[in-house]
């Protein structure tokens, strides 16, 4: 059974039934600069959250929203002196790339927060109408938190508390309460706007969420996710517009909230410059050496980005490439493996799913999958067949189709491939000695040669970082 950490309840809970139907929405970036590694740390864990829940027999449908329409979109359109919406349409663009590069491919659905226009008016005249929203002159529509007591229930703080989270938008000394929050902007000259009965203007900072969601989902759902930066007052804000709104609780079930990469101890953040963007770090690093780091720590934790640990990811996911490779060799007069090390494969196997099943622990499961790989290593080593074994296959499974960390063939840098050829021309001609000092040569390169009757399989040395 799955075990779920829920910030609303702030204890683990047993998830859904495998095989029940899950409605999962993750906020997805706004669309005005390059996404960076902190952003993508959390998209590549909710990657891995919906693909093993569908690896389990769940049915997911995982949706993304794209904040096309934002204070901070305007400022960058107003800077550069771009259309807003050419802007947008770029930084969308390029996001959608980079989820590709890096394998992200489990979402079902980015809907864009200006293609779903009226069904945020339809949303904000429904908590006018309701009492939950009121009018600020030539300013816009708020949220009255008055009306909703509960606010506070998913953060633990209160709108007194707010004063942190007050963003451009929500800014008007006329509030009623500091901690009310804009759903509706009456439009200003020259900036976006499109057109209401209740005025001319542009979403809130909150309203798109839920108007979104509710059109996909319904009002209820099952999990919603984001960065811990979200939980206030975006995701607390959410709550009281959608319960508001259909006088159904709880609006969703299970919140997730992924800890920040952080960069010398603070949060990576485009405002604050301390960012690599993933155009840079796929420069130097493979796709699954950024994933294999960002599932390398327990999603609610924090996660360091330095260089060492990005480079230990792309030594890590060349263990396991290699492992794939050698488990396929198999030589005809290898000894049949013995049952106590069947059994300890087997453990090996179930303490990985364990792992993932108590709050998609990845780093546990990780840790268990090299102790498989050095336990089969071994038994290879010692030419013990391992090829009929089926949990290393699973385990492996796991990795390449939910972590998204098994590459494809180790990399063979071409000046290498020619001396491993040459290596084998003088191993057929019985040309040992120089077969020897060309694997001397071929290890200076970073690469060791083991010989097998089926070849010559190549290994990348773990001290060596090959970055070609
Ligand atoms: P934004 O485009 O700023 O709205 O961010 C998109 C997503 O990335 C949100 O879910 C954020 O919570 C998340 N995020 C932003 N910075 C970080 C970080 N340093 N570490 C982890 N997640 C982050």
């Amino acid at each position: 059974m799955i075990q779920i950490y829920n910030t609303l309840t702030k204890r683990k809970e047993e998830f859904l039934a495998p095989g029940s139907k899950i409605r999962m929405f993750v906020c997805g970036p706004t669309v005005y600069d390059y996404i960076h590694i902190g952003n993508a740390r959390t998209f590549v864990v909710f990657d891995v959250i919906a693909k093993y829940l569908r690896y389990r027999g769940y049915g997911v449908n995982y949706i993304q929203n794209i904040t096309d329409i934002d204070d901070r979109i305007i400022k960058r359109a107003q800077e550069t002196g771009q259309n807003w919406k050419e802007l947008s349409e770029k930084f969308e663009k390029i996001f959608l790339d980079n989820m590709k590069s890096l394998k992200v491919d489990s979402v079902d659905k980015y809907p864009r927060a200006t293609d779903h226009i009226p069904e945020i008016i339809k949303q904000v005249r429904t908590l006018i109408e309701k009492g939950n929203a009121y009018l600020i002159e030539d300013d816009g529509y708020y949220f009255d938190l008055k009306t909703f007591p509960e606010y506070g229930k998913l953060s633990g703080r209160t709108s007194e508390m707010a004063d942190d989270a007050v963003s451009r938008i929500d800014e008007n000394s006329k509030k009623r309460d500091r901690g009310d929050f804009c759903l509706w902007k009456f439009s200003k000259e020259g900036e976006p706007s499109w057109p209401a009965d209740f005025g001319a203007g542009r979403p809130g900072w909150h309203i798109e969420d839920t108007a979104i969601t509710e059109k996909y989902f319904g009002p209820q759902y099952e999990i919603h996710g984001g960065g811990q930066d979200l939980i206030f007052p975006h995701h607390e804000a959410e709550i009281a517009q959608q319960e508001s709104a259909s006088g159904l609780k709880p609006f969703v079930k299970y919140w997730l909230h992924v800890g920040f990469l952080v960069n010398k101890g603070g949060k990576m953040s485009k405002s604050l410059g301390n960012f690599l963007t993933i155009e840079k770090a796929l420069e130097k690093y493979s796709p699954e050496a950024l994933r294999f780091y960002f599932l390398s720590a327990h999603y609610r934790s924090l996660l360091d980005y330095t260089e060492e640990n990005l480079k230990q990811a792309e030594v890590a996911i060349t263990r396991i490439a290699e492992f794939k490779n050698r488990l396929r060799f198999y030589d005809q007069n290898s000894k049949p493996i013995n049952i106590d090390d069947v059994k300890e494969i087997e453990k090996m196997h179930d303490e990985i799913f364990e792992a993932m099943n108590d709050d998609f622990n990845t780093p546990k499961a990780i840790g268990v999958l090299f102790d498989l790989i050095h336990k089969i290593n071994n038994l290879i080593d010692k030419n013990i067949d391992v090829s009929q074994l089926t949990p290393p296959i699973a385990a492996l499974g796991l990795f390449d189709s939910v972590f998204g960390v098994v590459g494809g063939e180790v990399k063979i840098a071409k000046e290498v491939q020619k001396l491993i050829d040459e290596r084998e021309v003088a191993r057929k001609e019985g040309d040992f000695a120089r077969a020897d000092e060309l694997r001397e040569q071929i290890k200076n390169l970073g690469y060791e040669v083991e010989d097998t009757i089926y070849g010559p399989l190549v290994k990348k040395l773990h001290n060596a970082i090959v970055t070609n």
